[in-house]
């Protein structure tokens, strides 16, 4: 396990536990193994054959949400991201990877025409629970997951309705869109806006149907195999499509194309991972437009892997002031609490982690929260509707394109 760049990183580590101070796991739980300064600690006593690998020390591993707020505050540069990664790929190669995860990963991430039927399946009895919380969720089939709340899954994936690009006259360039599973399973309107409002501004927008999973829950749970498997698959669909710039609308797959494909595939992802853009991102760097504000109050949540993941803050409310009535709430950076493997790992910790965010949209009084990661959205719909509380949360990409194109929606 201990490779150069990981004792490095794990040498820099002052110990001054700076990151105990932010950590949101860390402020609820107060465990020292659940936060950086453990982990690495954890780290170094494998190094030094003090520990094992055991199923406790993997709890103690993805009870981390990834959210790299640490590694922003850390005072000597930690590259936490990278020991926790290392850590867990290690810890799979010894306790392997847990049968059912693996099972899904293997067999349905990297064969699309599976997933669809395993999805479809769940949307068919899916839609014998009722819509409940103000008509926006059900609970999953069977009481899976014990019977989380949950949206409805889509009619139509986005895969099949885009599958024919909408041609447009003289685009001024051509760009890829890069799904991810939420937006094409469960928020399909995120994807409609993006598309729309692209179009609008002269941009064709291809959308690859042969795209995968951007490999993120099975890298996070340490299958580096199928994570490979869908990094090289979707590298070579976005070359054959021939596109100008790749863009994305999901903070996770986003931060995953950008870094975690260049630590997978080296150098030969390079001419892909230049490619990838956030979609505010890529609007704010090269359009100028005119909007008709929403006579609407909307406030904005930072995703981490947006925020602290690609440095993207600015943008998304640039949109928002110029589309909206913008209300910043109470630390907007601060965690929603959700995070795909951890938010199925740890549901009780993850809501009890976005208390304090769902107060802050509260407090805000706005009418509509934006944020630029549909699994930010998950989360946020179900803290607020446990709330009971009638704000409605929305992608950045929704409200542009409500405000630029259509002005019926509020
Ligand atoms: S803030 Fe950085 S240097 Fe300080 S304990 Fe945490 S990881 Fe180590
Ligand atoms: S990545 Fe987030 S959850 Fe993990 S240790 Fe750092 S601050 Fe805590």
């Amino acid at each position: 396990m201990v490779t150069n760049s990981l004792e490095t990183e794990i040498n820099k580590c002052a110990k001054c536990g700076k990151c105990r101070s932010i950590c949101p796991v860390f402020i609820e739980t107060g465990n020292e193994s659940m936060v950086a300064r453990g982990r690495i600690s954890l780290a170094e006593a494998l190094r030094n054959n003090e520990i094992f690998y055991t199923d406790l020390l993997r709890d103690y591993l993805l009870s981390c949400k990834k959210c790299l707020r640490c590694s922003s505050i850390c005072p000597s540069g930690v590259d936490y991201d990278l020991i926790i990664q290392t850590m867990l790929d290690d810890l799979s190669n010894h306790l392997g990877i847990w049968l059912v995860p693996r099972m899904i990963f293997r067999l349905f991430l990297t064969r699309r025409w599976l997933f669809n039927i395993l999805l479809k399946t769940t949307y068919t009895f899916q839609k014998l629970t009722p819509l409940k919380r103000h008509g926006t969720m059900r609970h999953l089939p069977f009481m899976f997951l014990d019977g989380r709340w949950v949206p409805p899954l889509a009619k139509e994936t986005v895969l099949k309705k885009y599958r024919n690009t909408k041609k447009i006259n003289a685009p001024k360039m051509k760009v890829g869109f890069f799904s991810g599973c939420l937006i094409n399973y469960v928020y399909t309107d995120i994807a409609d806006a993006v598309i729309e409002v692209l179009n609008h501004l002269g941009v064709e927008v291809i959308v690859p149907p042969k795209q995968l999973c951007c490999g993120i829950p099975a890298r996070s749970l340490g299958d580096v195999k199928t994570a490979l498997k869908l990094a090289e698959t979707n590298v070579k669909v976005f070359e054959d499509a021939k596109v100008d710039f790749i863009v994305n609308a999901c903070a996770t797959c986003g931060r995953t194309l950008k870094r975690d494909y260049r630590q997978i595939l080296g150098a030969r992802s390079l001419k892909f991972t230049q490619k990838i853009y956030d979609v505010s991102e890529f609007i704010e760097k090269h359009f100028k437009y005119e909007t008709k504000p929403l006579n609407t109050k909307i406030t904005y949540h930072d995703p981490c892997h947006l925020h602290w993941g690609q440095n993207i803050s600015k943008q998304p409310r640039d949109i928002l002031k110029r589309s909206s009535t913008f209300q910043e709430m109470e630390t907007p950076e601060r965690c929603c609490g959700g995070g795909g493997v951890f938010n199925l790992l740890h549901y009780d910790l993850s809501m009890k982690i976005g208390e304090y965010k769902a107060k802050a949209i509260e407090k805000s009084g706005a009418e509509v929260v934006a944020t630029g990661c549909p699994g930010c959205i998950l989360q946020i719909e179900d803290l607020l509707a446990t709330k009971d509380s009638t704000v409605r949360c929305k992608h950045t990409i929704q409200v542009l394109r409500d405000a630029l194109i259509t002005t019926n929606k509020y």
